[in-house]
């Protein structure tokens, strides 16, 4: 057998729209961005979505459209992809980081308070892996000290927290359709806001700063008059990524069902090895299973990356979320300590991510948690 870690999920009706997309001449931003910007707010809860060529742009912007700059400082997790703290960086604010919860992987919001100065401007949860953070206790926080709250939505397309939608909670948030995502364009993004001023920011500044874009301009109705207000950043989805996205869209429930029912195999599978921490889950919110994370016990004489290796000669293709943010050269070079975050150097030191996407077979979802059980069984102390 060989299993990739990861596959988009694509199908013959996202090629043709590709192909309608480019017969019709806009290949970029134009009426199928705007439709699915449309759409995905309705999906997301939120009044206000605007479409972007990355999640990492929309933590950019977003941080941009609440004002945060040097001097500020802003609150995330280390256990995330290094783009949640390098737009930080972009934006010439510091990064605190504030350790996470072990049991849901997603930052402590027990801690967060700790964290708080009179520099603090916002916080960044990341909900890992699709299960939510703790959203009611950072919007407290939040609303006693004025913070914004921008949400890390990358992993979080179709979760939800108490039957709200990831998307309708904090003040911005921020989704990937990066190609290993639930809902993959090959690079794309969206940002939800609840407040009007704050998405319109976002807009301009995804096009230049301008206050129109080429759609507007160049129609029946548009003129060739623009203003640039802001310098502003290229930030703009295209019609190719719209057309694609707004077909995953409406395969989406399909799709979380079959990632809902892979994870369930792998959770059953796995409930009666010892050797192995397996994702946490709870029915008051809906996870989203974009990761399938297992963490090895003390009882397992095999090294992470020897178990890996096991794995890779088996034929499964896995990978590592996340090396902390703090553990790259960047963030040591700016004095951060992995060690400060005890929770997120174990997690780290114990984390496999296994292979689940909807492309994969049952039989291949089975073959995985026989091997992972195999290999666990065989270096048991
Ligand atoms: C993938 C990812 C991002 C970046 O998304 P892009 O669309 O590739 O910019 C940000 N944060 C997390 C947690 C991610 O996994």
């Amino acid at each position: 057998m060989n299993i990739p870690y990861a596959l988009p999920y694509i199908g013959d009706e996202e090629i043709q729209q590709v192909i309608n997309t480019m017969k019709s001449y806009w290949l970029t931003r134009g009426p199928l961005t705007s439709e699915f910007e449309e759409k995905f707010s309705a999906f997301a809860g939120s009044p206000h979505a605007i479409g972007l060529n990355s999640c990492t742009a929309g933590l950019h912007l977003a941080q941009l459209a609440v004002g945060i700059g040097p001097g500020d400082e802003v609150i995330t997790t280390p256990y995330t992809f290094a783009a949640t703290a390098n737009t930080i960086i972009h934006t010439g604010a510091k990064p605190v980081f504030v350790d996470i919860d072990p049991m849901t992987m997603n930052i402590d919001a027990k801690l967060v308070e700790q964290a708080i100065t009179p520099r603090t401007k916002a916080l960044i949860p990341v909900h890992f892996a699709g299960f939510p953070c703790e959203m009611e206790e950072l919007i407290e926080l939040a609303n006693r000290y004025r913070l914004k709250i921008i949400e890390d939505a990358a992993h979080a397309v179709y979760s939800q927290y108490k039957n709200r939608p990831v998307g309708s909670i904090g003040d911005i948030t921020c989704f990937s359709f990066y190609t290993t995502k639930n809902l993959a364009t090959g690079e794309g993004g969206m940002v939800t806001a609840s407040d009007e001023e704050v998405a319109e920011r976002i807009r301009v500044m995804s096009l230049h700063g301008m206050n129109k874009n080429a759609w507007k301009r160049y129609s029946e109705k548009g003129s060739w008059y623009y203003e640039v207000n802001f310098a502003g950043y290229k930030y703009n989805m295209t019609d190719i990524q719209a057309a694609i996205g707004l077909v995953q869209l409406r395969k989406l429930d399909q799709m979380q069902a079959l990632r809902q029912t892979y994870a369930s195999i792998y959770q059953k599978a796995f409930a009666s090895c010892d050797a192995l921490i397996t994702p946490y889950d709870s029915k008051e919110h809906r996870h989203a299973w974009h990761l399938y994370v297992i963490r090895l016990q003390d009882h397992v004489n095999i090294s992470r990356n020897e178990f890996i290796v096991k794995l890779t000669e088996a034929g499964i293709g896995t990978s590592v979320h996340f090396i902390p943010v703090t553990s790259h050269p960047y963030y040591q070079q700016l004095g951060y300590r992995t060690e400060l975050y005890p929770a997120a150097k174990e997690a780290y030191e114990r984390a496999i991510s296994l292979p689940l996407y909807p492309g994969m077979t049952e039989e291949q979802v089975h073959y995985v948690a026989e091997q992972v059980i195999s290999i666990a069984n065989q270096y048991r102390k």
